[in-house]
């Protein structure tokens, strides 16, 4: 699948706001948004004024890249959460965070939402004890995801167990760390996703 393969902190730093694309960096000061916090490239110091469809057009920008999503597979999650009872902007967010890859992500089970869409790439985990590889699968209410067994003694989810202690784990999600599985309690509420979006703004943009 067709999937962004330029500067990540580029990406960053045009949104303006951290998308959390590389994992431990995003937390230190080598940051490029906390150091440079301006629009990249020649003119990116420029004051300009923002109209409604550029502050629209941002948001789902910002949006897309925080789930690493490309524009084809992120209408058709904006059509889905149209068809979706309740509000649409917050079905969106809740389709958006009921990935596979993001969901290992949340689990802590990655330093980033790319670094958790490889290993699922790469058959490390399992719902409901069925091997998935597919990051869009997306999670159901009472679903457990787990390491799968042959993985468990790999290196790479050794590391990555050891950082995701300490690590927050949304209210939607009941983590057992030490077998490597999480559970869904319920589907994700808007006020338990911490992604800094104006969803509304979105749902303006398409309803154009
Ligand atoms: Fe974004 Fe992380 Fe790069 Fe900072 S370090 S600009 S948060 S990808």
């Amino acid at each position: 699948m067709a999937r962004y393969t330029g500067p990540v902190c580029r990406l960053c730093r045009r949104e303006g706001i951290k998308l959390f694309l590389k994992g431990e960096r995003c937390y230190t000061k080598k940051c490029p948004v906390d150091r440079r916090s301006y629009a990249p490239g020649q003119h990116g110091q420029t004051k300009k004024k923002i109209s409604e469809y550029g502050l629209q057009l941002r948001e789902k920008q910002r949006a897309r890249r925080f789930y690493g999503i490309l524009e084809a597979q992120f209408r058709r999650y904006f059509a889905e959460a149209e068809r979706a009872r309740g509000i649409t902007g917050e079905a969106l967010l809740g389709l958006l965070e009921r990935r596979l890859d993001n969901v290992v992500f949340r689990m802590g089970l990655g330093a980033s939402r790319a670094q958790a869409r490889q290993l699922v790439r790469h058959g490390h985990f399992a719902v409901n004890g069925r091997r998935v590889s597919i990051p869009s699968f997306s999670v159901k209410e009472g679903d457990v995801i787990t390491v799968t067994e042959k993985s468990r003694g790999l290196d790479q989810i050794k590391v990555m167990a050891e950082a995701a202690r300490g690590r927050v784990v949304p209210g939607w999600l009941e983590m057992d760390l030490e077998n490597l599985r999480a559970r869904v309690t319920h589907l994700p509420r808007r006020e338990e996703i911490d992604v800094p979006l104006q969803e509304h703004l979105i749902i303006e943009l398409y309803s154009r």
